[in-house]
C-alpha cells in the first residue's frame, strides 16, 4: 500500500508593511499532528547568544477547514495548535523586522533581509521533511537572492524555495531589494555575490576577482583539484555606514561591512579597509567546510531551544582565523609583510588581555553564550578571545609541525576531514590526527596551549619560521592599564586592566577624566595622549575624574613603559615557505 506524496510544508513570506517593518507568514501543514506542536528558535547557529527571537512574533493564529483553531502558548516560544490531523492547519503571524545585523531580520521601504530562525516556525514531528518557502515581492523593482534551490522562481528571484529539511531552511537567509549582483565560477561552481547599499564609486568587478581567488585557494586547500560540497553558493553583503559582521552558513554568508571599505575604481592600492573586508570573506567562506560540516560533535543535531555548549570553538574560531589571512596571502592579494602586520595585531590583542591568565580557550569557547557574546568592562580581564588565541593556538601547531618536518596544518586539517568524513568531530579526532601525521602525540601541546593559561610559545617558534620578533614600548593607555575614548575631548574610561596602575590609583569604567594635577600646575584632559606633555618629568600625578557626578582625586603613578611585539621578516626565504603553504 502506498498513500499520496504529502506536499511539503509551505511557508508565504510577504514583505506585508515596509513602514511598520512587518513580515506576514503564511505556514500551511498538509498534515498536521493533534495537537501540533511548533515552536521559534532561541539563537541562529554560528552566533552563540540567546536571542530570543519570539519577542518580534505576533498576531499569531491558527485556522482549519476555515474556522479558528484554539493555540495554547506552552513557554516563550513554544504553541500548540488544538487541530485535528485530517485536514491541513494553517499558521499566519507577523514578525517584527528592525535589526540591521546578520543575525536576525530587517525590512524598510529600500531593502529587507531575514533568516529563517527569525520567520519560521518549527513544526515539530516534521522537521525532516522537504520545507518550502515562497517569498512575494513587495515592489516591482526589487529583486531576492538566497543560497536556496529554486523551485519555481521569476527572473528577479521571488517565488518558491526548497530546503530538504528545516535545518537547511534555516540556515539560508534571503536577500531582498535592489542590489549589485555578479557571478563567476570556483571550483567549478557557480557563485553569485550580492552587494546591498553600494555606493557610486564601488569596484564591483574588483571585488569579485578578488573573492574568486578566495574560493579558488580555499577549494584547493581543502579538495585538491575536487570540487567543493556545495552546487552553488552566495555572498549576501549589506554596505552601510559603519558595521562590520559575517555570519556562515552551508552554501551562502550574510556579511555587513562598511561602505568606505569596499574597492573603489580607479584605487591603485588597495586600502586597510578592504583587506579586512577580504579577510572576512575568507573567514567565512572557510566556514563553509570548518564548522558548517566539519563540526563539533555538539552540533551534530543543533537544539534550537537552548544553548549548544562545546570546548572547540577554538578550533572551529580559532583555526578559522589562522586560516582567513593566510589564504588572502596564499592568493597574492596581500604580501608577506603585510601578512605579519595582520599576525602582529592579533598578538597584541592576546597579550595585551589580563584574561588570558584567567581563562583556557577550551572555557571560553565553553563560556561563549555568557562571556563572549556579553561583553562587558571587564571582558578584557576575565576572558581571552578563542578566535585570537585559537589562531594562535593554530599558528603554534602549524609552525611546531613544520619544524619537525612531517607534516603541516593544512594535512592535519584535510585529514581530519577525511577521518570525520566532513562532519561531526571532537577533541580526539584531532589529537589522533595529529599523532597519525606528526609521529608523536601531542598531548602535552594540547592541554598547555588549549586546556591551560600557559603562555603559548610565540617567539620562539616565530624565531624559527624566520620571523623576527622584537618588543617595543606599547601605547600609553596600554601602559597606564586602561582603554578610553576621548571623542569630542571628553576622556571615558571603558575598562581598566587587572593588575595596572589605572586600577591601582581607582580609576573605573565609566569614569570621566576630567583633568590631570601635576608639578604644581592643573590642566584640563580631552586626550589621554596628552598626559606625557604636562607632565614632563613627573612620574607622580593627581588624577581628577567625574564618577556618578561626584568629583574624585587618584593619585596615579605612571609606570615604566608597557612593551608590544613587532614582528618583521628576519629571514625571507623560510618565512616565504611557511606562508606559500610549502612542506
Ligand atoms: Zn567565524
Amino acid at each position: 500500500m502506498t498513500s499520496a506524496p504529502v506536499a511539503p510544508l509551505h511557508y508565504r513570506v510577504e514583505a506585508a508593511n515596509l513602514q511598520a517593518h512587518l513580515y506576514r507568514v503564511t505556514l500551511t501543514i498538509e498534515q498536521p499532528a493533534a495537537p501540533q506542536r511548533l515552536s521559534l528558535p532561541v539563537w541562529i547557529p554560528g552566533s552563540y547568544l540567546v536571542r530570543e527571537f519570539s519577542k518580534n512574533l505576533q498576531h499569531l493564529a491558527a485556522r482549519q477547514d476555515g474556522k479558528a483553531v484554539i493555540l495554547r502558548q506552552v513557554d516563550k516560544n513554544h504553541w500548540e495548535a488544538d487541530c485535528v490531523a485530517s485536514s491541513p492547519l494553517e499558521l499566519t503571524y507577523e514578525v517584527y523586522a528592525f535589526d540591521n545585523s546578520v543575525r536576525t531580520a530587517w525590512l524598510d521601504t529600500q531593502r529587507g533581509f531575514f533568516n529563517g530562525t527569525s520567520l519560521c516556525l518549527r513544526v515539530h514531528g516534521q522537521e525532516k521533511r522537504p520545507h518550502a518557502i515562497e517569498v512575494l515581492s513587495p515592489q516591482v523593482s526589487w529583486e531576492a537572492a538566497t543560497g536556496l534551490a529554486a523551485h519555481k522562481v521569476d527572473k528577479r528571484g521571488f517565488g518558491t524555495y526548497l530546503a530538504e529539511d528545516y535545518d537547511e531552511l534555516v540556515d539560508s537567509p534571503f536577500e531582498l531589494g535592489t542590489f549589485w549582483s555578479a557571478q563567476f565560477k570556483a571550483g567549478g561552481v557557480e557563485h553569485r555575490f550580492v552587494v546591498a547599499g553600494a555606493p557610486r564609486a564601488f569596484d564591483g568587478e574588483r571585488l569579485l576577482a578578488d573573492t574568486r581567488k578566495i574560493c579558488e585557494a580555499a577549494i584547493r586547500f581543502w579538495h585538491d583539484r575536487k570540487r567543493p560540497p556545495f552546487k552553488h553558493y552566495v555572498f549576501l553583503l549589506n554596505a552601510v555606514d559603519d558595521g562590520y559582521g559575517g555570519l556562515e552558513h552551508r552554501n551562502s554568508t550574510a556579511l555587513i561591512a562598511g561602505r568606505r571599505d569596499l574597492p573603489r575604481t580607479g584605487d591603485a592600492r588597495p586600502s586597510e579597509g578592504y583587506t579586512t573586508l577580504l579577510g572576512l570573506i575568507s573567514h567565512e567562506y572557510f566556514h563553509t567546510w570548518n564548522v558548517k560540516r566539519l563540526r563539533p560533535a555538539e552540533f551534530a543535531r543543533y537544539d534550537y531551544d537552548h544553548e549548544n555548549y562545546t570546548q572547540l570553538l577554538w578550533f572551529f574560531e580559532g583555526f578559522t582565523s589562522y586560516y582567513d589571512d593566510l589564504l588572502l596571502r596564499r592568493c597574492d592579494l596581500i604580501d608577506d609583510a603585510a601578512y605579519l602586520r595582520l599576525l602582529n595585531k592579533t598578538i597584541n590583542q592576546v597579550m595585551q588581555a589580563p584574561g588570558r591568565e584567567v581563562q583556557s580557550v577550551a572555557q571560553a569557547s565553553f563560556d561563549a553564550w555568557v562571556k563572549y557574546y556579553r561583553q562587558d568592562e571587564n571582558t578584557p580581564n576575565a576572558t581571552i578571545s578563542y578566535y585570537t588565541k585559537g589562531a594562535l593556538v593554530g599558528l603554534c601547531l602549524d609552525l611546531t609541525l613544520r619544524a619537525e618536518g612531517r607534516t603541516t596544518l593544512d594535512d592535519v586539517m584535510r585529514a581530519l576531514w577525511v577521518r570525520c568524513k566532513g562532519g561531526p568531530m571532537t577533541e580526539s579526532d584531532l589529537s589522533a590526527t595529529l599523532k597519525e601525521l606528526g609521529g608523536r602525540s601531542f598531548t602535552r601541546e594540547l592541554t598547555a596551549w588549549v586546556h591551560s593559561t600557559r603562555e603559548l610559545p610565540l617567539q620562539s617558534l616565530l624565531e624559527g619560521a624566520g620571523v623576527l620578533a622584537v618588543q617595543e614600548p606599547a601605547a600609553l593607555q596600554q601602559s597606564l592599564g586602561l582603554r578610553a575614548s576621548d571623542s569630542g575631548g571628553l576622556v571615558q574610561i571603558k575598562t581598566v586592566l587587572r593588575g595596572g596602575a589605572a586600577e591601582q590609583a581607582g580609576l573605573a569604567a565609566l569614569d570621566e577624566w576630567i583633568g590631570i594635577e601635576v608639578g604644581g600646575e592643573a590642566w584640563r584632559l580631552t586626550k589621554v595622549d596628552d598626559i606625557p606633555l604636562y607632565a614632563g618629568p613627573h612620574r607622580k600625578l593627581t588624577a581628577i575624574v567625574a564618577r556618578d557626578r561626584r568629583i574624585l582625586r587618584l593619585e596615579l603613578a605612571l609606570p615604566a613603559d608597557a612593551t608590544t611585539w613587532r614582528l618583521a621578516v628576519g629571514k625571507p626565504e623560510r618565512v616565504r615557505a611557511w606562508l606559500a603553504g610549502a612542506r
